[in-house]
């Protein structure tokens, strides 16, 4: 049986007739750069993740870079984030000049671990802690990461928090929304997200109606009014067919969240009924609303030749992520070694995720669980 990571062609279907009458509204209209369905969008997206304003912009990439510039951290700044995340999150720390800080994750959450921020601050010398402005958590997977800890720790020293919510919209920590506890959250409609638009597209939350003012000059190449530029921004733009795509996905975001939250526990059972707990750890609900933006599960060997194995079955996963930011290439001049960050080295070479899609059936579910045990079993 094939079963893609991934089949954005099964929910396209089900929302067809919407989509297209709204496309051809814009089309109609000729009006595709901001305007009135960038800020009805702006505005559900605020609604729905519990915080005061909403920023669209062109990326999640550029939603984490325009938050750094919004707080103005630049050359000479240091900001701390995990190893254990895609790219974007230090990349865009890079980008502004600032320095990523790295501190390694819990492996059960995957996520920034608090005793782990504590160690690394107590171990600072002076002129790096004063360096520090920021720390930018990722809630990894779509599980939020402990953030009690780390916002206690931002208002001690007084840091900025920007909250990398890319794989997170909607999930919960205490009953608070992602993207509504840090200063800014920073969101991605890349088409793989649980939300996810016809191209590229973003959003950044912020609690801040100053921030919020600064964001909208920023992504306009800092221009207010117009043609007279207060400050350096860029083209961080959001088109009208993007909002308007992911304002209308956003009706049916809950549902699918729940159909994501049904196929886990539905592995869940598979596993346990398989007998298969032993060589496969399933994730771990440590937060009270995990999105499933992916479903990893861990082996501790062969980890490689099971994805090969299942290629082979028909069946797609994917390693998020591989290589650990502090080993990659370009940030060698952060001057990192091996077993720097053994908790992230570790969960790129044992992590594999599997498809969780709402639209998966039942049966497919149980194909993935017996193929994975019909690998164990040769
Ligand atoms: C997807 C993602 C981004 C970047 O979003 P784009 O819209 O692809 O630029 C940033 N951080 C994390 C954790 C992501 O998963």
């Amino acid at each position: 049986m094939n079963v893609p990571l991934l089949d954005l062609k099964a929910q396209y279907q089900t929302i067809r007739e919407e989509i297209r009458k709204v496309v051809d509204e814009i089309c109609d209209s000729q009006y595709f750069i901001l305007g009135p369905h960038v800020e009805a969008m702006e505005a559900k997206i605020a609604a729905y993740c519990q915080t005061p304003h909403a920023v669209g912009v062109s990326s999640g990439s550029d939603a984490l870079i325009i938050a750094l510039m919004a707080a103005g951290i630049g050359a000479g700044d240091a900001v701390i984030t995990t190893p254990y995340t895609f790219f974007a999150t230090a990349g865009a720390v890079a980008r502004v000049g600032a320095r990523p800080l790295f501190v390694d994750i819990d492996p059960v959450s995957y996520n920034l671990d608090p005793g782990a921020l504590e160690n690394t601050v107590a171990a600072m010398d002076n002129g790096t802690r004063a360096a520090v402005k920021a720390i930018l958590p990722v809630h990894l997977y779509g599980q939020c990461a402990d953030m009690d800890p780390i916002l206690d720790m931002a208002r001690r020293h007084n840091w900025v928090v920007i909250e990398d919510a890319a794989q997170a919209i909607g999930a919960e920590y205490k009953g608070r929304r992602a993207g509504s506890m840090g200063d800014f959250g920073c969101f991605s409609f890349f088409p793989s997200k649980n939300l996810g638009a016809f191209g590229d597209g973003g959003v950044v939350t912020t609690t801040s109606a100053e921030m919020d003012q600064r964001l909208r000059m920023l992504r306009m190449h800092g221009m207010e009014p117009k043609y007279y530029h207060r400050m350096i921004g860029g083209n961080f733009r959001l088109d009208a067919l993007q909002a308007a795509v992911v304002a209308l996905k956003l009706d049916y975001l809950d549902g699918w969240t729940s159909g994501r939250q049904a196929n886990a526990a539905a592995y869940r059972r598979l596993f346990q009924e398989a007998g298969l707990v032993q060589q496969v750890q399933l994730p771990v609900e440590v937060q009270n609303r995990h999105i499933y933006n992916q479903f990893v599960i861990r082996v501790t060997h062969d980890r490689d030749a099971l994805r090969a194995w299942l290629g082979e079955q028909g069946i797609g996963t994917e390693v998020y992520y591989p290589v650990p930011l502090h080993q990659q290439e370009c940030f060698n001049y952060l001057g990192h070694g091996d077993g720097d960050f053994p908790l992230s080295e570790q969960a790129a070479t044992q992590s594999l995720a599997l498809p969780i899609y709402p639209e998966l059936s039942e049966a497919q579910l149980a194909a993935v669980v017996e193929r994975i045990g019909a690998f164990y079993k040769a």
